[in-house]
C-alpha cells in the first residue's frame, strides 16, 4: 500500500472566462521511508498538486488516498480528521498563527492531532530559543524552521512540503535537508517541491512537472 497516492487528478482554475488547467492528469505514489523531490517551473502545478495530495484543496477529478483511505470528495470533517492524523503539511507561507507564540504553534497542532509531543523539536532544528517568539520576530529562515517544526509535531506518517528552503541560507537548507533525512529514515513518506539542486540530489526519485502534467525523461 502506498503512503500516499494520487490518481489521474484534475484541477481547473477559472477567472473570468479564462480556464488554467493547472493539473491535467497526475500520478503520484508516494512510499514510506522515500523522499520525491518533486520539480519544475514556476506555476507548473507544483503548489496545486501539493494542496490536493493533502486534502486542502479538492482535485476536480481524479482521487487522492491516504494508508489506504479515501481524503478526495469526503466531507471537510472528514478530510480535516485524516489530515490531522496522517499528514503534515508545510506549505510556502502562512503555516504559523501570527497571534501564537512558536510554542502555542505546536503545542495547537498536538492538540489536534491528539498525538506527538513538544519534545525537542525546536532545539534539534536550531531554534530552540525562539519558543516564546511571536512569528512575526523570526527571520525567514527560522521561520521555515518553525513552519516545519509544527508540519512534524505530531509525526506524520506523510510529510508534504512546498519549497521548504526557498527563503534561507546554505546553512539552514543544510539543517533542513539533514531533518528530512532523519524523518525519511525514521519512516516517513515524503514529498518536496523544490528548486533546490541540493534538495532534488537527496531524493530517492524526482518527479518533473510541466504545464500541470508529470513528464518521463
Ligand atoms: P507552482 O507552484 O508550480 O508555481 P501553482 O500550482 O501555484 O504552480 O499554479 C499552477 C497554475 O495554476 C498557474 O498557472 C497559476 O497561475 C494557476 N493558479 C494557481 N492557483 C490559482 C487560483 N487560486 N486561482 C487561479 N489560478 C490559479
Ligand atoms: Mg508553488
Amino acid at each position: 500500500m502506498s503512503a500516499l497516492r494520487g490518481h489521474e487528478l484534475y484541477r481547473f482554475f477559472h477567472v473570468g472566462d479564462d480556464e488554467t488547467p493547472a493539473l491535467r492528469g497526475v500520478d503520484v505514489q508516494l512510499e514510506a521511508g522515500k523522499m520525491v523531490a518533486l520539480v519544475g517551473p514556476s506555476g507548473s502545478g507544483k503548489s496545486t498538486l501539493l494542496a490536493c495530495l493533502a486534502g486542502l484543496d479538492e482535485p476536480d477529478g481524479g482521487h487522492v488516498d491516504v494508508m489506504g483511505e479515501r481524503l478526495s470528495r469526503r466531507p471537510e470533517a472528514t478530510r480535516a480528521r485524516l489530515r490531522a492524523r496522517h499528514i503534515g503539511m508545510l506549505m510556502q507561507s502562512g503555516n504559523l498563527f501570527d497571534h501564537l507564540t512558536v510554542s502555542s504553534n505546536i503545542a495547537l497542532q498536538i492538540e489536534l492531532s491528539g498525538k506527538g509531543e513538544q519534545g525537542s523539536l525546536l532545539q534539534r532544528l536550531g531554534i530552540g530559543e525562539h519558543g516564546d517568539a511571536m512569528p512575526s520576530q523570526l527571520s525567514g529562515g527560522e521561520a521555515a524552521r518553525a513552519g516545519l517544526a509544527v508540519a512534524l509535531a505530531a509525526d506524520p506518517d506523510i510529510l508534504i512540503c512546498d519549497e521548504p528552503t526557498a527563503e534561507v541560507d546554505a546553512d539552514t537548507e543544510h539543517r533542513i535537508l539533514e531533518f528530512l533525512d532523519e524523518r525519511r529514515r525514521a519512516g516517513c513518506a515524503i514529498l518536496v517541491a523544490t528548486h533546490s539542486a541540493s534538495l532534488a540530489q537527496c531524493a530517492d526519485r524526482i518527479l518533473r512537472i510541466k504545464d500541470g502534467r508529470i513528464v518521463h525523461d
